[in-house]
């Protein structure tokens, strides 16, 4: 999230008024960034890592964990103590060898929720492989600061969601009454949004333009004892303040669902973001799209979100919570009525898996684009006459579909094109799974590719692995020149398919079946083709091009189990005995942890550093087979084992204290550094297995 504006927000319907402006002023901004940054070279490759997390209480004499609001008196703490440190009249603790001293403080963050926090590196981390090991101190030491600026009886954590957001009582302070006039929530009050005046707009906004209140809408997982069909019990039919209240009695909440019907219960969720530096926008346009296709593999193997609402999901990750949580859409936008007033049939919400591919990259057939696209011609038409390039035109003529929902009134008096308020605007507003970031005005940073399907995971041993984990496939990727190029509806198809319950196990994701296809040269242009700008003229240096023959694309990639992808297949999947079948199909596959290694075989990494990422991708490998459970998987199996549990798919309040209190003995362990050996949380060696750090290497 940026820095946070003071100013007059507008609400909707005026809003709406000046959204061409916005727009119109916002591609000015980009066009102005673009002309200034596009030959910027030889930007270091730097990279950074976000976590976010929930803020709770807890004490074992205490009959309920609940959640603080406190976010605001929190990070007024942390960024005094952050001013005095910096005039030198601060020094904080040392944890696990992570020096503070010469490295700037790490920087925390609002978020929505005014139960979150985020928290960043105080400072990118750089291109040395032997820096890979600092991140897990510095992850520590982060959730060390952060515990030491909260009240005793307040602790972060990194669960996705709060288990029992959305039940009555479940905040910390004086109690808030539901059905605020912002949210119009039946379950949260307004008060659970970050109370600056940006939070509570972007809410009322998108449900004012959407017509209705958002809906989101989980399965319940069905126990053996869970009623059915099931009810959501928590539904109160009979409101009757707002309009929006009647969107239950018209059949927002369906037989079998949780019901959600607020912007905090998707965007109250924690997450772990990666963002990279590529040293010029054609490597960033590359890393863009090569990463792209692992977001379904990385949102399923980091499964952490299977409770809602006190009621256990049936799927097992957050992200169409979130989707449907600001999805914004018309009616006639969702193809519910035909079009009249909106501009067109919009197939996906603003958070949704990604639908372009924008690299210059010579493999990127055409196919492999979406079909069902939406742009806006004229902005297109307008970036192209700016001098962008098609390609990139078109995925910004796409992000620019959307309306800006948050307008400040103080930001249409006039344009600065210094600036890039109405750039930002539209493009941080439109939530993929992975984000192309332009430099800033002054040129200081480079182009940035940001990767965002990622769960939060409890550890920060885990979200360092996970972290590091992409730090290293993105230095395969560009060492080798890997190709994960397939179709994005298939990339969206996938996205799908890592919500079920435990889909890292039982699901195939389409995956590219030859990552090293060379690259082709171009094709030699059709007939008046390119022809007048003279930029296709064959060069008479170069030998004659021979056409390339292309399969078909549904060649080019088949459904794999995540073991294949993450491990090969030659790795037994955990606990079966049988081959692969692909093994004797003569369709093996390497594995990208197997080539992070060919990677690392490659470089010149000294002995300590290596044992320490051999750590992290052996969590990754043995989360990828089965060896190992997902948060997902441990928490439902927390659950079914707790003795308050009626296997009626319910999760109480004592349920969610203990589960809590397990997550933080975790954590206490974790900080001791002692591994989890003899630890009485149940199931503790299903989750983290025996890690503790390299100390046998
Ligand atoms: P946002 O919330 O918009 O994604 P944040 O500022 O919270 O942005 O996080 C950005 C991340 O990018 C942080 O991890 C930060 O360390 C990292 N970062 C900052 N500058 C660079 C850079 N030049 N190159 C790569 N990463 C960077
Ligand atoms: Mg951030
Ligand atoms: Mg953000
Ligand atoms: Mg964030
Ligand atoms: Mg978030
Ligand atoms: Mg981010």
């Amino acid at each position: 999230m940026g820095l946070l504006q003071l100013g007059t927000a507008l609400d909707w319907p005026e809003a709406q008024k000046h959204a061409d402006q916005v727009r119109k002023w916002g591609i000015k901004q980009l066009l102005e960034i673009w002309n200034k940054a596009k030959t910027k070279e030889r930007d270091a490759l730097l990279w950074g890592d976000e976590v976010e997390y929930l803020v709770v209480t807890y004490d074992k004499d205490q009959p309920k964990s609940l959640l603080s609001l406190r976010q605001a008196d929190i990070l007024d703490a942390l960024a005094n103590d952050a001013a005095l440190a910096a005039q030198g009249g601060c020094t904080e603790g040392q944890v696990d060898g992570a020096s503070t001293k010469q490295d700037p403080l790490p920087v925390f963050h609002p978020e929505f929720g005014r139960f979150m926090l985020e928290s960043t590196p105080g400072k990118p981390w750089g291109i040395e492989l032997k820096e890979l090991v600092n991140v897990e101190p510095n992850m520590k030491l982060r959730r060390v600061i952060a515990k030491d600026h909260m009240r005793s009886d307040e602790f972060p954590i990194t669960l996705t969601t709060f288990p029992r957001l959305g039940f009555p009582g479940v905040f910390s302070d004086p109690h808030y009454p539901v059905s605020g006039p912002k949210l119009r929530s039946q379950f949260v009050p307004d008060e659970i949004a970050n109370p600056h005046i940006r939070f509570p707009t972007l809410a009322a906004n998108i449900r004012t333009r959407r017509g209705r209140k958002v809906q989101v809408n989980v399965p319940v997982f069905r126990d053996i004892n869970t009623p059915w069909p099931w009810k959501d019990p928590t539904v109160n039919y009979d409101l009757d303040k707002y309009p929006e209240d009647a969107d239950v009695r018209n059949g927002a909440a369906p037989d079998n669902y949780i019901h959600m019907d607020a912007m905090a219960f998707g965007m109250g969720s924690c997450c772990l973001q990666i963002t990279f530096q590529a040293k010029n926008i054609t490597e960033g346009r590359q890393m863009y799209d090569q990463l792209s296709p692992l977001g379904p593999i990385l949102l399923a193997l980091t499964a952490a979100t299977p409770i809602y609402k006190g009621f256990l999901a049936d799927t097992d990750v957050r992200w169409n919570q979130i989707s449907n949580a600001v999805d914004d859409r018309t009616p006639e936008e969702l193809g519910e009525v035909p079009l009249k007033n909106s501009r067109w049939r919009i197939p996906k919400s603003r958070y949704a898996s990604n639908s372009t591919y924008i690299s210059t990259d010579p493999r990127l057939r055409p196919e492999y684009f979406d079909p069902e696209l939406v742009v806006d011609e004229e902005i297109k038409a307008e970036l192209m006459q700016g001098g962008m390039d098609e390609r990139l035109a078109t995925h910004f003529a796409h992000l620019f579909i959307r309306d800006p929902i948050v307008i400040f009134s103080e930001d249409l008096q006039t344009l600065d094109l210094s600036q890039t308020n109405h750039f930002e605007n539209l493009q941080s507003t439109n939530w993929q799974h992975m984000r192309f970031k332009p430099p800033p005005p002054d040129n200081s940073i480079g182009w940035r590719v940001e990767v965002r399907p990622m769960e939060v995971q409890i550890t920060d041993f885990e979200n360092a692995a996970f972290a590091v984990f992409i730090v290293l496939v993105t230095r395969a990727i560009l060492s080798f020149d890997l190709n994960f190029y397939i179709p994005l509806a298939r990339v969206t198809e996938n996205m799908e398919t890592a919500h079920r319950r435990d889909a890292v196990l039982n699901d195939k994701f389409y995956f590219r079946k030859n990552l090293f296809n060379a690259r082709r040269r171009r094709r030699s242009p059709h007939p008046g083709e390119g022809s007048a700008s003279g930029t296709s003229t064959p060069n008479p240096q170069s030998r004659p091009e021979t056409p390339v023959i292309l399969g078909s694309v549904e060649d080019e990639y088949r459904p794999m189990s995540i073991n294949e992808i993450i491990n090969g297949t030659h790795y037994p999947a955990h606990g079966s005995a049988a081959p692969p079948s692909h093994v004797t199909d003569g369709e093996g596959f390497p594995g990208l942890i197997p080539l992070v290694e060919s990677y690392l075989d490659s470089m010149n990494v000294d002995v300590q550093t290596r044992c320490q990422l051999a750590t992290y991708l052996d969590l990754i490998r043995k989360r990828a087979s089965g060896e190992l459970w997902t948060a997902a998987r441990w928490i439902r199996s927390y659950v079914d084992q707790h003795p308050e549990y009626k296997h009626d798919s319910a999760v109480s309040e004592t349920l969610t204290k203990d589960l809590v209190g397990a997550v933080l003995e975790i954590g206490e362990r974790e900080a001791q550094g002692a591994g989890w050996k003899g630890l009485s949380v149940p199931g503790i060696d299903k989750l983290m297995g025996d890690f503790r750090g390299c100390g046998g290497c």
